[in-house]
């Protein structure tokens, strides 16, 4: 069986996104000034039944905006999963806080909720949730932790477009909370991200942060630093039309998710992500998979093995406490958290992506079962 190379993402743009962006060049809007920006934020606010959205120009700055918009600072801890994205922690730092890591889930990938209490502090202001691979965190533990310990919650949704928890919708649960719309999320703008708050004022802090600060009366006096993270209104023509396909591109993921679970599931050695737990259906962001004890090699090898096989796939977050830029800072020294440490060794995901078709997904799980079976 021959095929090409199959890309581990590519997103799929054959919805209203070209009649849009024509749209942008046609009236000459391409800045942040455009009807469609306002329309992103309003569309996605109701979507995710938030009052308010603030578009912004990644995912990763949406992160440093809702910690500053959040007042963390020097002195500050802020209860977080190792098992992440750079971003998470690297807004933290960035702001002077300090992050405290907990350990993650061997099945679900999620922080474990149940490591929080131990890390609370006098110092403590926050708990930054991060909704992992597909499934979300266990919410309401972490609501009853933030509750008692007067704790602030940011949640980092990036990869839960139409996900929900217990049927409320993930982004809905943080007192701040963050999207992206990178091209590997269920909904993109290119580059892109967003964030959500019921909150006036932390709404009004966020849109301030994104625009240099500018006061609405004195234009070129600022009180406060910002930074310039707008959005474009050509990113927000590709969002308009993205979101209008989001219920389409979940249930397209779901279908991707239990084929490929189906192909897999008679192969011992690897372990596949869980198609529901008790409050929620995977939208499996990517198809993770982590190779079990048995498997004599590690994901690094597996990917190689892939690539030769003509199938993409990357490698799983590495954890925080890990990351030579942290232990530069003298931060996490001696800490472990094995969950993290394995998963990140021994997991990495396969071609995902919105336009993946069934032939690809058929290749992508053959070749690897002929992978694994080759290694006994
Ligand atoms: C993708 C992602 C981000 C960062 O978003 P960018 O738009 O790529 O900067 C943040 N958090 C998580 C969990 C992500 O998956």
């Amino acid at each position: 069986m021959s095929h090409n190379f199959i890309p581990v993402n590519e997103p799929l743009l054959d919805g209203n996104e070209e009649k849009y962006l024509l749209e942008c060049i046609r009236t000459g809007w391409i800045s942040s000034e455009g009807a469609f920006i306002k329309q992103f934020e309003e569309q996605f606010a109701t979507r995710i039944g938030r009052k308010y959205a603030i578009a912004v120009s990644n995912g990763s700055v949406a992160l440093d905006a809702a910690v500053v918009a959040l007042g963390l600072s020097e002195g500050d801890e802020v209860i977080m999963p190792t098992f992440t994205i750079i971003s998470c922690a690297a807004a933290i730092v960035r702001a002077g806080a300090k992050p405290v890591l907990v350990d993650c889930d061997p099945v679900t990938w999620n922080m474990d909720v149940s490591k929080i209490e131990e890390k609370i502090t006098p110092r403590t202001k926050a708990i930054m949730v991060v909704h992992i691979f597909g499934l979300p965190v266990d919410m309401n533990p972490v609501l009853a932790l933030a509750k008692k310990h007067g704790l602030k919650i940011l949640e980092d949704a990036a990869e839960m477009h139409g996900q929900t928890y217990n049927g409320k919708a993930c982004g809905s649960f943080g007192d701040i909370s963050i999207f992206s719309f990178y091209p590997n999320k269920h909904i993109t703008t290119g580059e892109g991200g967003m964030i959500v708050t019921d909150n006036a004022e932390l709404a009004a802090k966020a849109r301030s942060l994104r625009n240099l600060y500018f006061k609405p009366e004195q234009r070129f006096v600022h009180d406060e630093l910002g930074w310039n993270l707008r959005m474009t209104n050509l990113q927000a023509a590709l969002g308009v039309a993205q979101l209008e396909r989001l219920d389409e591109f979940v249930e397209r993921k779901r279908k991707m998710g239990h084929r490929y679970t189906d192909l897999l599931s008679n192969t011992e050695k690897i372990q596949l992500p869980l198609r529901s737990t008790d409050y929620a259906e995977n939208i499996y962001w990517v198809y993770a998979i982590v190779l079990k004890d048995e498997v004599p090699f590690d994901a690094k090898d597996m990917m190689e093995k892939l690539s030769k096989k003509q199938i993409g796939s990357r490698p799983f977050f590495w954890p925080m406490h890990e990351q030579p830029v942290f232990q530069k800072m003298g931060l996490f020294k001696n800490e472990s958290y094995p969950v993290s440490e394995n998963i990140a060794r021994r997991g990495f995901y396969i071609p995902s992506g919105m336009a993946l078709t069934n032939n690809q997904i058929d290749a992508s799980a053959i070749a690897l079962k002929e992978i694994l079976n080759e290694s006994v």
